[in-house]
């Protein structure tokens, strides 16, 4: 195995993590067994979409399991599809959607793969609709250190412990989820503009009721203006757009190929140009407002991959995100003070995406009846003292007012700052989970150790 596995520079999708490691990618379920049960530690990484360092860590073994993506089995009268843990979401709409099925949680991204999505117990535009990936997860089969294949489903214990344990107890090697079904591969999308936080997030809760989807734009350069968008399945809609090639992303964007799109946006991707951008935005927006237009469903929900390799512009310095979960009635409070801190230190958001979510019982969960904010900084090397500081004074807010963090975003937060969010019954139920498939602490990460879970017993 050692012959194949190579030295690599790892780095989260943001480019802000890094680390050197051994990686080596099961060909596998079997291959990846064998190496977990000869391995001392390993940290598991899929399609290394996750923010920070999650799925990386120092000179250990990195498997890459990208690799096991079989889809094995779907009955197109349940919706039940089970497919290895490499396979990635834009894979399993390419396989659904013909057949008239969607997925029931998807990110914006569809490069994440069900590995990684249910370890991190993903969410979407409709978390305060239906949950987390983890509600839709039927079965699942994980390798663990101390029991080696084991299989969860809704009534083992342990199902919604293993679900979200941030590759720290468990590789898992397949998962049925339960699909939706859909009429058409359409969605029905309405537009509304907002001036200020307190309109945000009101026009968010009340638009929301009846609607499938509901995420907002927020404009951090002007105090909380944003563009919000509410889209219900569409069953009226031609069924022929449940082929693949009407969901297509386009190949072009204003006339620019979409590969080279991200060379523009390094040009603008200054505090300057992006606060134009976003005014541009939420002015140009208007022509929106008020009309409710088709929109296919791909074209929706994975907005972020529309410019391919856009997280480039952020380069060299990478940027961080960093996404409070904030209860709602101090959210219009928190949010907006968030904002003035930014302004004040001259640090602001590039980017501000609004979602509504509903708390949930899995572990390690962000979910909480409330709003999150998910903030994109651009890092630049002269000023990321500055910037770390700044985001360690908000975490504190955040979490004097009752809010969480989700691990797949975070870069930042230390184990003492975690430890405000993580209650007693968290931990015993971590403790527990280690101690029964996972005593030595084989699975391990950077945000493992960075949250100081490695250590407590
Ligand atoms: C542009 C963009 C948009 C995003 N939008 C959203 C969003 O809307 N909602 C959301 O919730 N997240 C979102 N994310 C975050 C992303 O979905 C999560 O970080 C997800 O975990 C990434 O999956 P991955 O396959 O890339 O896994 P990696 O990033 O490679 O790994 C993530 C974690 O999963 C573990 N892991 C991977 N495979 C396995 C396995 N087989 N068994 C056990 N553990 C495993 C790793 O150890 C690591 O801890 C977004 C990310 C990007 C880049």
């Amino acid at each position: 195995m050692s012959d194949q596995s190579r030295v690599r520079r790892l780095t989260g999708f943001a480019g802000y993590a890094q680390a050197d490691a051994y990686v080596h990618a099961p060909q596998s379920l079997d291959e990846l067994a064998a190496i977990l049960s000869h391995s001392e530690k390993v940290v598991l990484r899929a399609g290394g979409r996750s923010y920070g360092d999650a799925a990386l860590a120092p000179e250990i073994l990195a498997l890459d399991l990208a690799q096991l993506k079989r889809i094995i089995d779907f009955n197109e009268s349940t919706g039940l599809l089970t497919a290895q843990a490499g396979t990635t979401l834009d894979e399993l709409w390419r396989f659904a959607l013909p057949r008239g099925y969607w997925l029931p949680v998807v990110t914006g991204t569809s490069r994440t793969t069900l590995g990684g999505a249910l370890a991190m117990n993903v969410h979407g535009k409709n978390q305060f609709k239906v949950g987390a990936i983890g509600e839709h997860v039927v079965r699942a089969r994980w390798w663990t250190p101390s029991q080696g294949w084991i299989e969860t489903d809704a009534d083992h214990p342990d199902h919604k412990n293993l679900i979200g344990s941030l590759g720290g107890v468990a590789a898992l090697g397949e998962a049925t989820l339960k699909l939706r079904k859909v009429e058409s591969g359409m969605l029905s999308v309405t537009a509304l503009r907002t001036g200020t936080w307190e309109e945000s997030l009101s026009a968010l809760e009340s638009g929301r009721q009846g609607q499938d989807y509901a995420v907002g734009w927020i404009d951090l350069f002007a105090g909380g203006r944003g563009l919000l968008h509410f889209a219900q399945y569409d069953p009226h809609a031609d069924p022929a757009t449940l082929q693949r090639e009407r969901q297509d992303l386009p190949t072009r964007v204003m006339g620019i190929p979409k590969s080279q799109v991200w060379r523009a946006l390094k040009i603008l991707n200054r505090p300057g140009p992006m606060r134009l951008v976003n005014s541009l935005k939420w002015l140009l927006s208007g022509r929106e407002v008020g009309r409710t237009h088709s929109q296919s469903l791909v074209g929706f929900s994975f907005l972020l991959d529309y410019v391919p390799g856009w997280e480039r512009s952020y380069a060299p310095g990478g940027l961080i995100q960093f996404q409070p979960f904030v209860p709602k009635d101090s959210a219009a409070e928190v949010f907006s003070r968030l904002n003035e801190m930014q302004l004040e230190a001259g640090q602001v958001a590039h980017l501000g995406v609004l979602k509504r979510h509903r708390p949930d019982e899995f572990l390690f969960s962000p979910n909480l009846d409330g709003f999150s904010l998910a903030l994109d900084f651009r890092v630049v090397r002269a000023t990321e003292q500055a910037l770390l500081d700044l985001l360690h004074r908000m975490a504190a807010i955040v979490f004097d007012y009752g809010g969480r963090f989700y691990a797949a975003k975070d870069a930042v937060l230390t184990s003492q700052e975690i430890a405000r969010m993580l209650d007693k019954e968290t931990v015993e139920r971590w403790i527990d989970l280690r101690k029964k498939y996972d005593p030595e602490g084989r699975f391990t990460s950077g945000l493992i150790e960075r949250w100081g879970l490695n250590r407590v017993s």
